[in-house]
């Protein structure tokens, strides 16, 4: 069974689809400006009622797609003790808790219940709320199956039934668990199966619990070439909470011309802003919540260099055309390839080459090879600049000023201070005191700067495995798959020093050849390696202190990329 792409979104709103104006006063008081492709649609089929088998990542906004019918079907506080109306199924722990938090938010002005259960909960409390009845189950598997064995949970008056992410469910070893809770539920009931992909299994399943379903996917045809604007193209994986300090760094090292900072949601936009501006940007918001006058005013401002930074959502900037543009950002990756597109689209104009970066959350990132099969095009995935990096990118910069002061030459009037300084203090000291001084203004307010942001792998493609698990047994697994940030699974037992090469990203230093060439010519266990970073033009490497003078040693004789570098300990 092959899901055909779904066409682009017309110009739906979330009015035009016929949802309950309880729900789209919510979704307007979230920020969000239009349906995402996967909820235009999808919500038409379901709200008219309609099984529906969905092919969507997350990030694509598939939450709202089931949450957003469930909500307008479900008649709050109709259930009998220990019955539910609907009932959404998810693999993991952290689904139920974010899935139900959605429901919670887009239902709460409708006095919609919902309740998630999942593994390792305290029981009582669950089943406290059980018996009263609850509008809306969010539940893993397994769990749901152990309340339906104690018939603490009965399915009998059930409308819906949503399978998220049932391509991780079943990975998950969750089929028979599956086939369990669905042969419960009436035969009658509505049926939204959501996946990330369609192998013969979810087919197949597809197949005898949905009943004669409209098949939506999320569209994939290649953009041809011609239409690609010529950008460079990069990926940061970082962790939510560290994505605004992460931004702030690269906006400090790609000094953009001119910016926009696109944001999902109106909300996003002004929180970012506010942000922004209190750590010295001058940025502007954009929004669909804006009177045209005030959005006009802001355009004026960007065109005439008055603003360097503007916060968007995607609605805001469509048709936007600012040949300054050095930089789009992607705050968030956007819900759907085309949207990614159309944000990149608005740098590299007139020939010139533009910057595209995405900040992308360990989740998301299956939405980013998505977006790469449809442009045809690789996005790099980067490491965030270190505090290394930055410390160094400041000094650059302020060698730079220092030596466009001297080539100026306009401080005689200066000299002065130097002089009465120069009896009691060597000049160098004193010029070094001063570099200082300047240095220590320009780091004020730099806290973000300090904090290491941690490395995210990517997690590896998952492939999909005909009838295998995934993690452990139903109901216990906890995480998804990804890996977290890399961390050194102890701490060494040895004292550590770090040294100081110098070569790095310009002359393509990578890890591997540091660590090759010290457990190379120097003889020590890679895994006494320990952490790496790269900067633009030098590495920093962490090693035993007992081994650093044999590998600076040894590192005097080799070559590194090519070329003899200088290896010495690092004094930062
Ligand atoms: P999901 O794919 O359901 O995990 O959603 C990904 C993100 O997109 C979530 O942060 C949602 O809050 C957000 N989102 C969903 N629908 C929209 C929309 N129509 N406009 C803006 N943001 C949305």
């Amino acid at each position: 069974m092959k899901a055909p792409p779904t066409p682009a979104p017309s110009d739906a709103t979330f009015e035009s689809l016929g949802l309950k104006p309880a729900l789209v006063e919510a979704l307007s008081a979230l920020g969000y400006e239009e349906p995402t492709p996967i909820q235009a649609a999808a919500l038409p089929p379901l709200l008219g009622g309609k099984d529906l088998l969905g092919i969507a990542a997350t990030g694509t906004g598939k939450t709202a797609a089931f949450a957003l019918p469930l909500l307008h079907h479900v008649t709050p506080g109709e259930c009998k003790p220990h019955t539910t109306s609907a009932l959404v199924l998810v693999p993991t722990r952290e689904l139920a808790m974010q899935v139900s938090e959605a429901i919670h938010r887009y239902g709460q002005k409708l006095g919609v219940s919902v309740l998630p259960l999942y593994g390792g909960q305290v029981i009582g409390q669950q089943l406290r709320v059980l018996k009263r009845g609850v509008d809306v189950v969010v539940a893993t598997p397994g769990r749901a199956l152990d309340h339906l064995r104690r018939g603490t949970l009965q399915l009998d008056d059930v409308r819906m039934v949503v399978l998220d992410e049932a391509d991780e469910m079943l990975d998950m070893g969750f089929a028979d668990d599956l086939e369990a809770i669905l042969s419960g539920t009436p035969e009658d009931r509505q049926t939204a199966l959501f996946s990330a992909t369609l192998p013969p299994r979810i087919a197949s399943i597809a197949e005898r619990h949905l009943h004669e379903p409209v098949r939506v996917k999320i569209a994939r045809e290649k953009v041809e070439q011609g239409e690609m604007p010529r950008v460079r193209q990069t990926a940061y994986v970082v962790p939510r909470a560290f994505k605004i300090a992460t931004l702030g760094r690269l906006l400090d090292v790609e000094s953009p011309t001119a910016a926009i900072i696109f944001c999902r949601t109106r909300t996003e936009v002004d929180d970012l802003t506010v942000s922004l501006n209190g750590r010295g940007w001058r940025a502007h918001a954009l929004h669909g919540g804006m009177t045209q006058e005030q959005r006009d005013r802001v355009i004026k401002q960007l065109k005439s260099q008055g603003t360097d930074l503007l916060v968007a959502t995607d609605v805001a900037a469509r048709g936007l055309d600012i040949p300054r543009l050095s930089h789009v950002v992607n705050f968030d990756v956007p819900n759907a390839p085309e949207a990614y597109v159309h944000r990149i689209g608005r740098t590299g104009r007139a020939g010139r080459e533009g910057v595209a970066i995405t900040l992308v959350e360990p989740r998301e990132h299956r939405l980013l090879r998505n977006i790469e099969r449809v442009t045809g095009q690789r996005i790099e995935v980067a490491t965030v600049p270190t505090v290394a990096d930055m410390r160094e990118k400041r000094q650059e910069m302020l060698r730079a000023s220092l030596h466009e002061t001297l080539v100026a030459g306009e401080f005689d009037s200066l000299r002065g201070v130097v002089e009465g300084l120069a009896s009691e203090f060597d000049p160098m000291d004193i010029a070094a005191a001063a570099v200082k001084l300047l240095q220590d203004a320009e780091d004020e307010g730099r806290d973000s700067e300090e904090t290491e942001i941690p490395v995210v792998a990517p997690p590896q493609e998952r492939k999909d495995r005909p009838g295998g698990k995934f993690g452990g047994p139903p109901g216990r697994t906890g995480g998804r798959p990804e890996r977290g940030p890399k961390t050194r699974s102890a701490p060494p037992t040895w004292d550590v020093t770090r040294l100081w090469i110098g070569a790095g990203r310009h002359a393509g230093m990578r890890p591997a050849d540091l660590v090759g060439a010290i457990a190379g010519e120097a003889g020590v266990e890679s895994s006494k390696i320990g952490a790496i970073q790269i900067g633009d033009t030098f590495s920093l490497v962490e090693v035993p202190e007992s081994d650093a003078n044999r590998i600076i040693a040894a590192l005097k004789n080799a070559t590194l990329r090519g070329k003899k570098v200088l290896v010495r300990k690092d004094r930062s």
